[in-house]
């Protein structure tokens, strides 16, 4: 899953040779002797392998079982395809290696699959991001809240202090403090608000 997931996000392995390898008897007999890059304009799926100057279909080699893959053949799967000639045209009623299998059922199937798994892939990581960032915006609301709410306490006590105020005259009443703070909670709606709420979670398991 993990390789698989790679793989379809580096996409079709199309190699682009300024020369690709000749095929000697195709040359011999002046057909269609090499691969031709121009191909993969037409063919999005189509791939290149140098290594063993074959060309593959890409979502055919990664998703080549499933329904509708009973009559794929390994050719463009596993063996890769090689014999250059009537790749883009076989006669004038017969179509090309090319097209034959691009317009195959099997290859069809196959690219349903991978476009399934692109989306679902794509939909997880959109999920994904949405979630990080409600996350963030939360938090950064709690911390402008937070910022807010001390600024308020701050400047209740600078104002006491200011004033030569002690913040509380005896233990039995409430003291100026606690008068300043009930003022700022009629005046300041955020403040109200943390306030009620650290009232409520006093009282929360
Ligand atoms: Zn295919």
């Amino acid at each position: 899953e993990t390789q698989l997931r790679y793989l379809v996000s580096v996409g079709p392995l199309q190699v682009k040779l300024e020369e690709y390898p000749k095929n000697r008897e195709l040359h011999a007999t002046g057909k269609t002797w090499k691969f031709a890059s121009k191909w993969y304009d037409e063919y999005p799926y189509l791939e290149y392998s140098v290594k063993r100057d074959s060309a593959f279909c890409f979502t055919c080699r990664l998703f080549p079982d499933g329904p509708g893959s009973e009559k794929h053949t390994d050719a463009w799967v596993s063996n890769g395809v090689a014999n250059w000639n009537k790749m883009k045209s076989q006669g004038i009623k017969k179509k090309g290696k090319l097209e034959q299998h691009f317009s195959s059922a099997s290859h069809k199937s196959s690219a349903d699959r991978y476009l399934n798994f692109k989306n679902k892939k794509l939909h997880v990581d959109l999920m994904l991001d949405s979630n990080r960032m409600k996350e963030d915006q939360e938090q950064e609301m709690i911390l402008q809240l937070n910022k807010q709410v001390i600024a308020t306490l701050l400047d209740s006590a600078r104002y006491l202090a200011r004033q030569g105020l002690a913040f509380r005259r005896n233990p039995e009443c409430e003291g100026n403090f606690v008068q300043l703070v009930y003022l700022q909670r009629r005046n300041n709606q955020v403040f109200n608000d943390w306030f009620l709420k650290m009232k409520l979670e006093k009282y929360q398991v």
